[in-house]
């Protein structure tokens, strides 16, 4: 019997859906009040292997950083800027990228069909960040690939220390349309992606990250079949194991846990300093904080902002990592990873429903 089978579950047409449709509040108050699963029908996690603990200095701030690479304009421009912000900085993250064709200019119909996409996007200035050719991409104008067209750029990530991993084949549609694929469909999306990155990389990926941190059941049942050392696909509050039907997996989350600069523009913060100033604050309130930055924001109109918040974390004494890093450093710090249920919710800034780390079981 599942735990929670309904947040991953499938209607009556056969599409998968948050059935329940709740709201994460909503969910952690229906969750209460059902009867917790019993300790003997979830396995201990086989855990890890890939990622030993290591511990960091008592006190030791962190910071987790992952880079996410989502167009081909921020593969091209975006990354090499980054790359430099971050050698200047002497910081290392973990860098995901798209791997197949850009389609962001799907994104752009989303304007018809989607209630307050436009003034997100006026909002987050996506008109100055994107060109046309970006946001005509895969509509009026071919498809570009996106980490498959400068393999030389995504080694060079590689080649400077930095983690690297796959950040879906096909991102918007696997951000649109996810819900809709097949298992068959997941499970090809996710070993096309794979393969691309063999492709580039010449050995396998361990990390995967999806697309605006939009998972489901299917994808993190194959992940775990993929011998990661961990995977980023939800927001949430510190590393765990997610737990589908009553079965912990075996590949670690490491969530996002802070917002990102285009959820905060023009809404919770005027400006990008604004924004990087609370992300401090918030930084040093937090136990594992992960912040996500987008090589065609921080690689491109606001690699300044960005360079600026690096060097006062680095005053400050904030420890920036990768998140295997981050994942090394909280192995070692004794209590065992939770085991937590995800589902559907929102998130202040962003379209659309993402993928939540939800209760501890
Ligand atoms: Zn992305």
């Amino acid at each position: 019997m599942g735990i929670f089978p309904g947040f991953f579950g499938r209607n009556k047409s056969g599409a998968r859906e948050n059935r329940f449709g709740l709201t994460p509040e909503a969910h952690l108050a229906a969750q209460r009040e059902k009867t917790r699963v019993r300790d003997d029908a979830v396995p201990e996690p086989r855990g890890s292997s890939l990622v030993q603990p290591k511990a960091l200095p008592p006190g030791t701030k962190v910071l987790g950083l992952r880079v996410d690479v989502d167009t081909h304009e921020g593969m091209r421009d975006g990354v090499p800027k980054l790359l430099e912000v971050l050698r200047s900085a002497e910081v290392k993250g973990t860098f995901y990228f798209a791997m197949g064709p850009d389609r962001s200019g799907l994104a752009v119909l989303n304007v018809f069909t989607r209630p307050g996409f436009l003034s997100k996007m006026l909002r987050s200035g996506a008109p100055k960040v994107y060109s046309t050719r970006t946001m005509l991409s895969g509509t009026l104008l071919p498809s570009r690939p996106v980490a498959t067209a400068f393999p030389e750029i995504a080694r060079r990530v590689d080649a400077e220390g930095h983690e690297t991993g796959v950040h879906a084949w096909d991102h918007r549609r696997w951000q649109d349309s996810l819900l809709r694929f097949s298992e068959d469909k997941v499970i090809l999306e996710l070993e096309r992606g794979f393969d691309a990155y063999v492709s580039i990389f010449s050995k396998k990926p361990l990390t995967y990250a999806a697309p605006a941190w939009f998972c489901c059941e299917e994808s993190l049942l194959h992940q775990d079949k993929m011998s990661l050392a961990y995977a980023s696909d939800c927001r949430g509050m510190d590393p765990f194991y997610p737990v589908i039907d009553g079965h912990a997996l075996r590949t670690p989350q490491v969530p996002a846990t802070l917002p990102t600069l285009d959820e905060a523009l023009g809404l919770s913060h005027k400006t990008a300093p604004a924004f990087y100033g609370a992300m401090l604050e918030a930084v040093k309130a937090g136990e594992w904080p992960v912040l996500t930055i987008h090589a065609e924001l921080e690689g491109g109109p606001f690699a300044a902002d960005f360079a600026a918040f690096l060097a006062k974390a680095n005053e400050q004494g904030i420890l920036v990592l990768p998140l295997r890093d981050l994942l090394a450093a909280r192995l070692a710090a004794g209590a065992p990873l939770p085991r937590c249920t995800m589902a559907y919710g929102q998130i202040e800034g962003r379209h659309g429903l993402v993928s939540l780390q939800m209760l501890e079981v």
